[in-house]
């Protein structure tokens, strides 16, 4: 396995190794979740690439950049065993050189949930990724149902901007107890890592309902905040019944629905969702 830190050597092995290559974008801190995504892209690609870098342009200026988990040879010490041909590990001043000043930004499906609570999240997002495909030139990249309005805004940037790539999603991966598994999963202490289940039992209780036939979307979002409120270590930000593919709030289910929240534990903020159809 190799590991590089450079656009050049990144180039270099993009044209030596064979194709298809398949592509895992992550921020690294890796678990089951992007290893996973890795096994995917190994099953269907004649080489794997993996990509390390925590984004500082999709991190607000209040958010957990600074902390956000770092633990490099841990990760290469996990990802190769799994097949994986290369590692690009850039710095912050090779992805954004001085006087970088070009951003990629996808319209209305990057402006409710995560983008309304997080300003120029999606902004980051969309043009690191971009620049990450333009330096890769994959054929496919796969990406986690885990942050599921993120892996709509890449699905939209990619087609409007006809970059060729397969996007494939890959389903969330979770603890054995339901939480689903993340980077951030490390900062909860032992009560909030406790209370955070109550996300998935909210989306458990959401699926329930909607089995049952409830397809009054205010009526699930009603008792899904009700479970969690009842845990008084989480803090809501929101909880959203959506249209599974524009995102736009829902009044009545017709279609396939996303329900989706943020919620605090003390400075931990953890997103979670399912999908009703
Ligand atoms: P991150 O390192 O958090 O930016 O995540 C890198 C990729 O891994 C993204 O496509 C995430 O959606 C995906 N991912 C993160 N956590 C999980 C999970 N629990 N299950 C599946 N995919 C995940």
């Amino acid at each position: 396995m190799q590991v590089v830190t450079t656009i050049a050597e990144a180039v270099r092995l993009r044209q030596q190794l064979p194709r298809p290559l398949g592509f895992v974008p992550t921020m690294g801190y890796l678990h089951e979740g992007h290893l996973t995504l890795v096994r995917r892209a190994r099953q269907e690609c004649a080489t794997v690439a993996v990509s390390i870098f925590v984004n500082p342009t999709q991190f607000g200026p209040q958010e957990d950049l600074a902390a956000y988990p770092r633990d490099l040879p841990r990760d290469l010490g996990m990802v190769e065993p799994e097949g994986v041909a290369w590692v690009f590990n850039p710095s912050v001043e090779v992805m954004y050189p001085q006087g970088a000043n070009t951003w990629v930004e996808v319209g209305a499906l990057s402006q409710p949930l995560e983008g309304a609570h997080r300003p120029g999240h999606f902004r980051g997002v969309t043009t690191v990724v971009a620049k990450l495909f333009n330096i890769v030139r994959p054929d496919r990249t796969y990406f986690g149902e885990k942050d599921a309005q993120q892996l709509r805004v890449i699905r939209k940037m990619a087609y409007d901007l006809n970059m060729g790539i397969d996007i494939v999603p890959v389903p969330t991966v979770r603890e054995r107890d339901g939480l689903a598994m993340s980077s951030r999963n490390v900062y909860l202490n032992p009560e909030e890592r406790k209370a955070a289940l109550c996300l998935y039992r909210s989306l458990q209780l959401a699926q329930r309902l909607y089995r049952a036939g409830e397809r009054d979307a205010e009526a699930i979002r009603r008792q899904v905040r009700e479970l969690i409120q009842a845990e008084p270590l989480a803090h809501i930000e929101y909880v959203s019944v959506a249209d599974d593919e524009t995102l736009e709030e829902l009044a009545a289910i017709g279609g396939p629905a996303l329900v989706s929240l943020a919620v605090r534990f003390g400075r931990t903020r953890l997103i979670d969702n399912v999908t009703l159809r």
